[in-house]
């Protein structure tokens, strides 16, 4: 499903440094890669979907390698293959609830009766339709990172990545957006690969890796 080899990566700015040898996801399974602050998770995040690109190295999504497609190809590659739920959720902030989820495929001409009943599915298993007409700047945390999990798995993506999805919820919160999260991943053989330094997400995964231990 996804394979990265020997990337190596610093920022233009700044001091940090990193490489991977070799991360390997099968088809189904959710992966955990665990780590502290600053070890560089969310770097390895934007390595994978193609957001940073590596001074050397591949990443490769079955057939499609991300070095070889243009700045753009890449683009549209991540917005429709890939679901990715970032650290600071990404979301737009003057749009509602439902905007924020469906306006993607409104835009590429991809919204369906489907994806629109699976939005509300969605919402309500995250307990989060009541909030489907107010706008993103109005809610919680807790409420926006939920939003922003429920956007990355509307669209049917082959791999999701998710940035420590749970960072802003507690209890059963959590475990709604895990189970639901790793559900989807099992539902469709995809891939499901999340960065967190929170000790107690470990029971989700099929794998844990530390992340030191990926690092050369
Ligand atoms: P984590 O997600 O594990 O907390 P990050 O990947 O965000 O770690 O950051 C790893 C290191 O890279 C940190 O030292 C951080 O300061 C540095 N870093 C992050 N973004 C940039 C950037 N745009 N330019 C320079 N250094 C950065
Ligand atoms: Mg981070």
């Amino acid at each position: 499903m996804l394979s990265a080899r020997d990337l190596h990566f610093r920022y233009a700015s700044g001091e940090f440094a990193l490489a991977i040898p070799e991360l390997i996801v099968k088809p189904g399974e959710a992966l955990g890669i665990m780590g502290p602050s600053g070890a560089g998770k969310t770097t390895l995040l934007k390595l994978l979907t193609g957001i940073l690109t590596p001074q050397r190295g591949t990443v490769q999504f079955g057939e499609t390698s991300l070095s070889t497609l243009t700045e753009t190809t890449r683009r549209e590659f991540r917005l429709r293959r890939l679901g990715l739920v970032f650290q600071d959720f990404a979301l737009l902030d003057y749009l509602s609830v439902e905007d924020n989820l469906l306006l993607p495929m409104r835009l590429s001409g991809g919204l369906t009766e489907d994806i629109q009943t699976k939005a509300q599915q969605v919402l309500e298993r995250l307990e989060m339709m009541p909030h489907w007409k107010r706008l993103t700047s109005d809610l919680s945390q807790g409420e926006r990172q939920r939003v922003a999990v429920a956007r990355s798995l509307l669209h049917e993506p082959l791999a999701v990545f998710a940035d420590e999805p749970t960072s802003s919820l507690d209890g059963a919160r959590k475990d709604e957006v895990m189970a639901l999260l790793t559900e989807d991943v099992k539902a469709r053989n995809t891939a499901l690969i999340v960065v967190t330094h929170d000790g107690e997400m470990q029971r989700w995964f099929d794998r844990v890796v530390d992340f030191k231990d990926l690092r050369a």
